[in-house]
């Protein structure tokens, strides 16, 4: 596609390519059928397909869809995984296999070609893995709390785990056993979401608390940088390696995509203090100061730039901060506000508007279309050429 038929980069939205508006309930999550103008999706309570139906005896909580063998497994509220290879044309699923793997409903499901592993969370507060050519269970692991977001890098067979209470955890795996490697906390909120590059070796994690981390885990920085571009919580989350663009949806509604080209900075640390840095006004609760000085105290705030805790006198201005990962207005101290330029404020993401409170999305880069599901129980597809390029 030639550069000028698109436009102006800022004018560039994806163009909805279709709706499916055939559920009873909410779609929790659905995949696209690379090269085919298919979708596979599951609700309750039975699996819909646009080209087969299947029903199940349960509730399908969570699937997992290989492209290349054509292996979909299916997490059920019963905790057993069942696996089917479906046939060339999508008309026939055959079952394979069906795991015991957990003793509640299962949470995340990821199938790894490359290992033959069938990685699984569970709500009994489990991280599982079996081999899908044997059945056999390899391995488990407890984890803290229930898992929402599973990630694996095939290469170092690292698994990531993101959980309800925020942390993500690091778990390298051998054929029949995992060592915990690190754990870390970076958001306030569950972890909604999780996504690996294993190219760049960065973890995305989305979260409740609206914002989206950027784990610099293989890299030399062990950085982490915030990206805050949504008003609600974070429901998906998917790289574009070959364009370098993160793409987030948000039950907001809103997809957000974020050119990762650029350099941006790590939030700071906000600093502690009695008093304002800036004016040296003491803060309301520092009532020897006050007493001391007979000044009345000020409510503490921090300025995102520097991470100063001034006063609201001294951080009366708003601004976007792009490069901090802050694409809304923010508070900054007066100094700070003075230092950004117009040219640091310019946006390095766009925003697109889905009109639908998302709860699942999916993008398949080899079309780059992206499906997002709603609370309206409508599935959308989305040409995104003209914006991830
Ligand atoms: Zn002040
Ligand atoms: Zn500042």
């Amino acid at each position: 596609m030639a550069a000028e038929t698109l436009g102006e980069p800022r004018d560039r939205k994806p163009s909805l390519q279709g709706s499916i508006e055939a559920f009873q309930d909410v779609v929790s999550s659905a995949v696209i059928i690379p090269k085919e103008d298919g979708v596979i999706s599951h609700n309750k309570p039975f699996l819909f397909f646009v080209f087969l139906k299947h029903i199940f005896p349960n509730l399908s909580t969570c699937m997992s869809f290989n492209p290349e063998t054509r292996r979909l497994s299916i997490g059920m509220d019963t905790g057993s995984i069942c696996e089917f290879i479906l046939s060339e044309d999508y008309n026939k699923m055959t079952p394979t296999n069906t795991y015991q793997a957990h003793q509640g409903k299962v949470s995340v499901v990821l199938f790894v070609l490359e290992m033959e592993w069938l990685l699984s969370t569970g709500q009994d507060k489990s991280f599982t893995w079996h081999c899908s050519e044997s059945g056999q269970q390899l391995g488990t692991h407890r984890t803290s709390s229930w898992v929402s977001g599973l990630q694996f890098d095939v290469e170092t067979r690292h698994a990531f785990v993101g959980d309800q209470s925020g942390q993500v955890t690091i778990l390298k795996l051998e054929q029949d056993s995992c060592s915990l490697v690190t754990t870390f906390k970076g958001h306030t909120g569950n972890v909604t979401a999780l996504c690996w590059d294993p190219v760049q070796r960065v973890l995305f994690s989305g979260s409740s608390d609206h914002s989206i981390i950027m784990w610099d885990i293989g890299g030399r920085k062990g950085t982490a940088i915030e990206l805050q571009g949504h008003s609600e919580k974070i429901e998906g989350l998917c790289y574009a390696s070959h364009t370098r663009q993160l793409i987030s949806c948000s039950s907001d509604g809103s997809i957000v995509v974020w050119n990762m080209d650029v350099t941006r900075q790590e939030t700071p640390e906000w600093l502690d203090s009695d008093s304002c840095q800036k004016c040296e006004q003491p803060f309301f609760w520092n009532f020897k100061q006050m007493w001391d000085s007979k000044k009345i105290g000020l409510r503490q705030h921090h300025c995102r730039k520097c991470g100063q805790a001034v006063c609201g006198k001294c951080s009366s201005k708003r601004s976007a901060i792009p490069l901090m990962g802050f694409e809304f207005e923010v508070r900054v101290c007066d100094s700070c506000y003075g230092s950004i330029t117009e040219e640091d404020r310019a946006p390095t993401a766009t925003f697109h508007n889905s009109k639908h409170n998302i709860v699942y999305m999916h993008y398949e880069p080899t079309t780059g279309c992206l499906l997002t599901s709603g609370t309206d129980k409508v599935i959308k597809l989305w040409d995104m050429t003209a914006v991830v390029s």
